[in-house]
């Protein structure tokens, strides 16, 4: 069992998927958890699922690529809680397409869910962390982001960025013992990547570049996300964490 001494978390993107998982993993180990996702049906789904097995959640609709709609939640949390002192930075979308054929609004939209939301949350709630002189920040990236992956330029650039932000948050926090790790997934089973997972084609040629030659489970994000989290991390920041059946190697 990881060490959690009475934490709040902060999941986005915890309605469905490897965002659902870390919720649930963090509640399972005492941590209360505020669940935000775009559909308020989704998260609330995560939510009650958390308090049904004797945990403590909260539900809270947000579109994380809504700057204000991410200033005017993290007011309302702040004020409610007395700390949040686990951000995971979940919440993800793909819009692909060869560069040629990406307009600019599937450019600009993946951009702003899966970075710039970031930003918003951080410059948000990391304040506080800074003050308690305790934190921990999670940015979920992937394998696309250190490897490129052709018809993802707007999600790898994305995905980059977040590398280059969880670093630079690393440096900037430090000094104040806000720990800011991302962690790499590869190919995970959930909705993001079902088209291709259920397709034996597609599954197949993927397959051939992951060296443990199998689909990752959500839970495998979740496990090292909470370990990030856990006060047995503490002396790890600025790294990235490919969990990814050995694809970036
Ligand atoms: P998923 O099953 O599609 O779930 C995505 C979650 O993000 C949903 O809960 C969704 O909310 C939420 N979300 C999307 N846009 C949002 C917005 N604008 N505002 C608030 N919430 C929003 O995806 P997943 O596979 O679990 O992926 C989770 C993260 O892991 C993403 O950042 C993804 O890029 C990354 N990742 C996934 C894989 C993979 O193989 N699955 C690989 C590498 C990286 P609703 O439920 O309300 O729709």
């Amino acid at each position: 069992m990881l060490t959690f001494t009475n934490r709040t978390a902060l999941v986005t993107g915890a309605g469905r998927g490897i965002g659902k998982a870390i919720a649930e993993n963090l509640a399972r180990h005492g941590v209360t958890v505020i669940c935000v996702s775009k559909s308020a049906e989704s998260c609330g789904s995560t939510a009650a699922a958390i308090v049904a097995a004797g945990g403590k959640a909260k539900a809270m609709a947000v579109d994380v690529a809504d700057g204000s709609g991410v200033a005017k939640a993290a007011e309302a949390l702040l004020a409610e809680f007395p700390a949040i002192d686990i951000l995971v930075n979940n919440a993800g979308i793909t819009k692909d397409g060869l560069l040629f054929r990406m307009s600019e609004a599937d450019w600009n939209d993946v951009l702003s869910t899966n970075l710039t939301s970031c930003f918003h949350w951080t410059k948000h709630l990391a304040r506080p962390m800074t003050r308690a002189r305790w934190g921990r920040i999670v940015n979920i990236t992937s394998v696309s982001g250190i490897m490129g992956n052709a018809g993802q330029a707007n999600y790898s650039a994305a995905k980059a960025g977040m590398i280059g932000l969880t670093k630079t948050l690393a440096r900037e926090f430090a000094g104040r013992s806000v720990t800011v790790n991302a962690v790499a997934p590869g190919f995970i089973k959930t909705d993001m990547t079902a088209e291709f997972v259920n397709n034996p084609e597609v599954s197949a040629k993927i397959l051939e570049v992951v060296p443990l030659k199998r689909f990752g489970e959500a839970a495998d994000i979740a496990h090292m996300t909470a370990f990030l989290c856990s006060e047995e991390a503490n002396y790890i920041t600025g790294q990235v964490f490919a969990v990814d059946g050995g694809m970036a190697m």
